[in-house]
């Protein structure tokens, strides 16, 4: 059976992943993210009203045209986690493909909401939930098959397609975390069959590639939060602190360690409300019933008022801009538009990294010194990566033994240190380590 690669978006760039895979006739794409930094450098974009071609223009969402070199149908369209670079552009590109979108529950609802949201295409595509762990058919002889990891949000999986000539495993986004604070471990012991079964092709994320040593476990960064906020107990002032709205398992050690210090937690901000509310409605996390999450930005007001009249020392209002995102609650509240005062000595917790990018680490740097000129005390990076470093990187090889890796997730710059601990481990440039750039195909078998 032919078996072909289409190397779609995120080749050249972190954002805006899609990788198609042809099998015989049948084809599955991988992943249809979004790039959104080069939405947000414009300013007052609104992708919900554009068209594709532009979006494609402006580099925001992968180029889909290599799709009609592509002889084969599409079968199905599966993001592997909710995170925009994965799921951003689907409602934007699936209209084309006559074909189910297939995901965990978790991500399908995320893409549910993100289609409702969208106002120039109408997205009709089925939507079906697939657990970890779950298969389908594909075509005749091929199946799909969902294998959980761990990443910084929840109901990831590594999608697998079998085919006769082995399997192509899509690594995007994961570390190897056998303690997250919230889900199951990384399944080790399914990748390791999967191995022995025979591997033909293994298309791996390279964030971290350039790290050493092992990503550590979310719980590592739940115990530094605990240590940082069990260490402001006595502090009778504000205390604010700020992640990733759609890194649920952190946003409920924000929460827990809230109420251990004694102070009310308040989830505040439209992606806050949207990601937690998500994730407490689906059952995947069990937050106290009286948590309030404010999306509005009237009700975020009223809820500041009440923090104010009430006292400051008694909250932990949990808000959006740990990029210090322009818009974002913590850049609203660093220069002082928001009924929430900050004094002299309050602490504000970054339970996030800053993203290595230059309009993030600008738009940090003006907040983080907007909230210190009204006196706020910073804590930097009470966070743990979401991707593998480079011995994660060897232990997947290992435990997978691909014919053919694919290096993604990254810049011609980002590949390199990938492509060295590949060939650390016997694989050969142009031989069966595939560097490629966005819209390529890579014949694997004739
Ligand atoms: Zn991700």
């Amino acid at each position: 059976m032919e078996v072909e690669i289409a190397t779609i978006g995120g080749y050249e760039e972190v954002g805006r992943q899609m990788t198609a895979v042809r099998a015989g006739d049948n084809v599955v794409i991988f992943d249809m993210g979004l790039n959104l930094s080069k939405v947000l450098i414009h300013d007052n974009v609104e992708t919900e009203r554009m068209h594709s071609l532009d979006l494609i223009d402006m580099g925001a969402i992968p180029d889909d045209r290599v799709m009609s070199d592509i002889e084969g149908d599409v079968q199905a369209i599966v993001p592997t986690h909710g995170h925009l670079d994965h799921i951003g552009a689907i409602s934007k590109l699936a209209h084309r493909y006559d074909a189910p979108i297939v995901a965990t529950p978790f991500t399908i609802e995320l893409v549910k909401q993100q289609i409702e949201g969208e106002e120039k295409f109408g997205v009709q595509n089925d939507l079906v939930k697939m657990d970890a762990g779950g298969t389908m058919p594909i075509g005749e002889k091929c199946e799909l098959e969902f294998v959980n990891v761990t990443h910084s949000i929840i109901d990831a999986i590594n999608p697998v397609l079998h085919t006769p000539e082995g399997a192509v495993v899509y690594g995007l986004d994961k570390r190897m975390d056998h303690n997250p604070v919230l889900g199951d471990p990384i399944d080790m012991d399914r990748f390791r069959e999967i191995g022995r079964e025979g591997v033909l092709c293994y298309i791996e994320d390279c964030t971290n590639a350039g790290k050493k040593g092992k990503t550590p476990s979310e719980s590592v960064a739940r115990s530094q939060l605990k240590d940082v906020m069990y260490s402001l107990e006595d502090y009778d002032g504000g205390i604010v602190a700020t992640t990733f709205s759609s890194h649920i398992a952190r946003v409920k050690s924000l929460v827990e360690f809230a109420e251990d210090i004694g102070r009310q937690p308040v989830l505040l901000g439209r992606s806050m409300e949207k990601y937690s509310g998500t994730a407490e409605r689906l059952d995947f996390v069990d937050f106290p019933s009286d948590l309030g999450m404010y999306g509005h930005r009237k009700s975020v007001d009223r809820t500041f008022k009440r923090i104010m009249d009430e006292g400051k020392e008694d909250y932990l209002p949990v808000v959006t801009g740990h990029q210090g995102e322009p818009r974002a609650m913590l850049t609203r509240m660093a220069r002082g538009e928001t009924p929430y005062e900050l004094d002299e000595g309050d602490k504000v917790i970054f339970s996030a990294r800053v993203i290595p990018e230059p309009t993030n680490e600008g738009q940090r740097y003006q907040a983080e010194k907007l909230l210190g000129m009204q006196g706020a005390r910073i804590y930097d990076d009470i966070h743990v990566s979401g991707h593998l470093n480079s011995e994660g990187h060897y232990q997947m090889l290992q435990a997978l033994n691909p014919t053919n890796v694919i290096p993604a997730h990254q810049d011609m710059k980002g590949f390199s240190p990938y492509v060295e601990l590949a060939s650390n481990e016997g694989y050969e440039l142009g031989r069966d380590l595939h560097v490629t750039k966005n819209g390529n195909t890579i014949q694997l078998t004739e």
